[in-house]
């Protein structure tokens, strides 16, 4: 792309790193952000001295050395103090049992040997696995050039092998009832996620690859956008754009919601592809592919519901994050559980008052149950206050007192992420192995200077949205 002046819609990732790498090349770009911070879905929220990160689990790239680690340093955020939990969860039964995912291999690998005997042999490949992964990180080359990308081949094979398979398929291979149960739910319990993604996050933690910025997610968007401005990048908050100004084919600027135009050679977008297309495009340039897509909204949302809390309680020596199997199902939210998923951020002492911690737990969710209770604000907030009633009596037998130890609570649902990040309810769409790591920015069919950058267009996480946005500008 070629073009002196570029406005930018929303500073998440792709839309940060869009503008560095623009502001870098020459480019003078211009970012409208609706929300009063930067990062998007990539934030925290602050509540009586407890900071509740709504996003990173691992952040790639914390490594030096690495293709991504280099694009954070050319972003500005990095180097950091990076913290690497012990563990990448804990799966815990009420009769107590006990699985540790341990980063450290040699300490996983005797653990679960304890822990099942009988799985030895399945153990050892698992452990062999790993440290396989970690003399190699496929993400990585997302980041990276054609040449990094080309190293990597060899390594193809390894991957295609656990790239096919699940979680729940891999926990099979365990004859120990426990494992069984258990492995399925290590990654983020996600038992249909490939093992390929597991095995990369937790040999990339074992490696340094993988880690957790110091003081949490905000903080990280924070130094992209500071260095932005450094470069002389105009960040605009509180500016909702209505509209994408097309003249003759062309994207000639945006029209934000208080009426004014900024006239520009050519737009990016980091809103989703649904917001660019539908409104802000007002729907003109709709094809098949793009009808059909948005004839199927996602009402899923995964780990769309955030229940925080603020707790007078140390939890430095807790696990990182915890797969609690409950002793019966229970209704939460829209749905029947048979186990909570934890983060427990006892291991950044930044994000709590001294001697206190942040829990949270994190549920998936359907969108059209918020959005009905929605219409009316007393049950809204009256359901909330009974998930966080019922999640509180679910903790107690694990975390004793606990009740009494909360000093402050929050529940974030996809209506609050959509309020904040103009992230709605999902379209589904399929994105490609080969497309998430070549990370592509989505032009629109008929709009000549119009880029999409950001998950909705198939940006992988953090690493993958920032590769986009700098792949819509670098250079150019
Ligand atoms: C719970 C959760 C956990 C996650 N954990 C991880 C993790 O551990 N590691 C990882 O790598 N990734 C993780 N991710 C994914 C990661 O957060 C996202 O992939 C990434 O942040 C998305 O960036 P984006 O470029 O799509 O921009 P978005 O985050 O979608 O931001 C878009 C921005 O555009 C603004 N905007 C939208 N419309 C307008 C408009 N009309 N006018 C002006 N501004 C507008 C929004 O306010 C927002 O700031 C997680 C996501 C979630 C939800």
């Amino acid at each position: 792309m070629s073009a002196h002046t570029v406005a930018i819609i929303g500073a998440g990732m792709g839309g940060l790193a869009a503008g560095v790498y623009g502001q870098l090349a020459g480019v003078e770009t211009t970012i409208f952000e609706m929300h009063d911070k930067p990062g998007g879905l990539c934030t925290a929220w602050t509540r009586k001295g407890y900071t509740f990160d709504g996003c990173i689990h691992h952040l790639a790239g914390c490594r030096s050395g690495t293709s991504t680690y280099r694009m954070w340093e050319e972003l500005g955020a990095m180097p950091r103090e990076v913290l690497y939990p012990a563990d990448l969860t804990q799966v815990e039964t009420p009769e107590g049992k006990a699985l540790t995912i341990y980063t450290d291999l040699d300490r996983l690998e005797a653990h679960m040997l304890d822990l099942a005997p009988i799985d030895a042999p399945a153990i050892r490949r698992y452990v062999q696995a790993l440290r396989t992964f970690t003399r190699f990180d496929l993400f990585d080359a997302m980041a990276g050039t054609w040449r990094d990308r080309g190293r990597l081949v060899r390594h193809a094979p390894t991957a295609m092998k656990w790239g096919r398979l699940t979680m729940r398929k891999f926990a099979e291979r365990f004859k120990d009832p426990f494992l069984r149960q258990a492995m399925a739910t290590v990654q983020y319990d996600w038992p249909d996620t490939p093992v390929m993604l597991h095995l990369g996050i937790l040999a990339g933690s074992a490696a340094g690859r993988y880690g957790f910025p110091a003081g949490g997610s905000l903080r990280f968007a924070q130094a992209i956008a500071d260095r932005y401005a450094s470069l002389g990048g105009e960040l605009h908050y509180g500016s909702r754009v209505e509209g994408i100004l097309v003249k003759k084919g062309h994207a000639i600027g945006v029209r934000l919601a208080d009426g004014t135009e900024h006239l520009t050679d050519s737009v990016i977008s980091n809103a989703t592809l649904h917001t660019t297309v539908q409104r802000l495009l007002g729907g003109d340039y709709l094809n098949d592919r793009l009808r059909a897509t948005f004839a199927r909204p996602q009402d899923e949302m995964v780990m769309g519901l955030h229940v925080s809390l603020g707790v007078a309680r140390d939890l430095s020596g807790e696990p990182h994050a915890m797969v609690l199997w409950l002793p019966e199902p229970v209704k939460l939210a829209d749905r029947s559980r048979d186990r909570l998923d934890l983060e427990l951020f006892g291991f950044d002492p930044s994000l709590a008052p001294p001697g206190k911690g942040v829990l949270k737990l994190l549920l998936d969710t359907k969108w059209s149950y918020w959005a009905e209770l929605g219409r009316d604000r007393d049950r809204y907030q009256a359901e909330k206050e009974h998930l966080v009633e019922s999640v509180l009596r679910l903790l107690e037998p694990r975390f004793p007192g606990i009740t009494g130890q909360v000093e402050v609570w929050d529940v974030a649902t996809p209506l609050t992420t959509e309020r904040y990040t103009g992230v709605g309810p999902g379209y589904v769409s399929s994105p490609q192995w080969g497309a998430m790591m070549l990370a592509r920015p989505t032009t629109v069919p008929g709009v000549r200077g119009l880029q999409i950058v950001g998950q909705s267009v198939g940006g992988a996480g953090i690493p993958g949205c920032a590769v986009m946005g700098r792949n819509a500008l670098r250079g150019s």
